[in-house]
């Protein structure tokens, strides 16, 4: 796998996907809660603007609904709020192209000069980004080759994508990986490889779907994996216990049982939560209580974890060696349901060894509940790619990267 160092950029227009796939408020402000990952995307970008290149940036904000460009750039989320605030970041002006294809992205990459840094509108305003027809995505990935001469993939949260930016685009220039790309990679490649023992891994986030796949294969990786947050309600529910309207996927439980079985099977400990913070409904204010698995009020809702379980799952990680934790323990974004996260996150910040943390609400947590982010070994701003990664799953970014013909 190239890297930008192995390219030649001065004065050449450089298509660089970077991921400033930032939250935005929950409340729908449109707000951005937590700027990580455009600072993550920071060194590359002042690392080709130094060396004279013309950085045209791309990236996508969030799942945009509708037909074609018009309806969805109507419904957004746009990416010129993310555009303003890298410019503050960075210190340099930044342009905006207020399309992807069109007639201002055209304008805006052939009137760069050398240094200078623009971003496009969000690639997925552009339905063919993310098709599943192969000629309907690499007709749009030959409109935007023509905006570059070179292209370089810093989006590591996007390369689980076969996307036309990512998967599509680096096979029709000459193309490398950036700096982010190439970390993420080595430190995955570490975790999966020859991890210190033990290697616990705390899984939380909010639904089992996005995270059964990856427990099948730490199954065979880990010794001990914590399973909190929103996605251990389904845990609690296949164990026969009451979970209220907590969130829950009833229609997972079945794959939830067999991966406690192949636990048992495997010999790898499987800890869930023994107490909970239960509210009366979802929100920052709402009325709320500590209670036992074993009592849960059939009329309310899990938000975070209890005392009890926090205690746990810092005994459980004091020995670890090795740590991966993806997912954050409950609805930390109310600082009245955030003990858990918190909780959590600490004692992985104590522990000895390597400590990855992957997933973009956890690496948001971290910041928000003003943690030392260097306490951390490695703090991932790629989520759902890091967790197909450890899948052991092909990633079609990478292997667009990898083939350097
Ligand atoms: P990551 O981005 O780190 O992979 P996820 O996207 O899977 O994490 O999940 C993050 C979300 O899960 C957070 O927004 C958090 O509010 C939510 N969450 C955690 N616990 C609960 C819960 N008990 N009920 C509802 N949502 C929860
Ligand atoms: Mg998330």
């Amino acid at each position: 796998m190239r890297t930008v160092d192995d390219l030649e950029v001065l004065g050449r227009r450089v298509l660089l996907r970077s991921d400033l796939n930032v939250p935005l408020d929950l409340t729908g402000t449109g707000e951005i809660t937590d700027d990580g990952r455009i600072r993550a995307s920071l060194p590359v970008i002042s690392k080709l603007s130094d060396q004279g290149a013309r950085v045209i940036i791309l990236a996508h904000l969030g799942r945009p609904k509708g037909a074609a460009f018009a309806e969805r750039s109507a419904g957004g989320p746009s990416l010129q709020p993310v555009a303003e605030r890298l410019g503050e970041l960075l210190g340099r002006p930044v342009a905006f192209a207020a399309d992807v294809v069109g007639p201002s992205a055209e304008r805006t990459a052939f009137s760069l000069g050398d240094e200078d840094v623009a971003v496009l509108e969000n690639v997925r305003f552009e339905p063919a980004e993310t098709s599943k027809d192969d000629a309907e995505r690499a007709a749009f990935a030959a409109r935007l080759a023509r905006f570059g001469e070179l292209y370089v993939d810093d989006a590591f949260g996007a390369v689980h994508r076969k996307h036309a930016s990512v998967y599509d685009l680096p096979a029709l220039l000459p193309h490398a990986a950036g700096d982010l790309v190439r970390d993420e990679v080595a430190v995955l490649r570490q975790l999966t490889a020859d991890p210190a023992r033990p290697f616990v891994v705390v899984l939380g986030g909010k639904k089992p779907s996005d995270k059964l796949a990856v427990i099948g294969n730490l199954l065979g990786l880990a010794d001990r994996i914590l399973v909190c947050g929103g996605m251990g309600y389904t845990f609690l529910a296949a164990r026969g216990y009451e979970v209220g309207h907590s969130v829950l996927e009833a229609d997972q439980m079945p794959a939830v049982r067999a991966v406690m079985e192949e636990a048992e099977r495997r010999g790898v400990e499987l800890v869930l939560p023994v107490d909970l913070v239960a509210a009366t409904h979802f929100a920052p204010d709402a009325e709320h209580s500590v209670v036992p698995v074993t009592d849960f009020p059939a009329d309310r809702e899990g938000m975070d974890a209890g005392p009890r379980t926090r205690v746990l799952f810092a005994e459980k990680l004091a020995d670890a060696k090795t740590v991966f934790w993806n997912g954050p323990a409950g609805v930390f974004e109310f600082p009245a349901f955030s003990a858990g996260t918190r909780a959590v996150a600490e004692a992985i910040s104590r522990v000895d060894g390597l400590t990855v943390v992957g997933g973009g609400d956890s690496a948001a947590a971290i910041r928000a509940l003003g943690l030392d982010e260097s306490a951390f070994g490695h703090i991932s701003t790629g989520g759902g790619a890091s967790l197909e990664y450890l899948e052991g799953k092909t990633l079609p970014g990478l292997t667009a990267l990898e083939d350097d013909s």
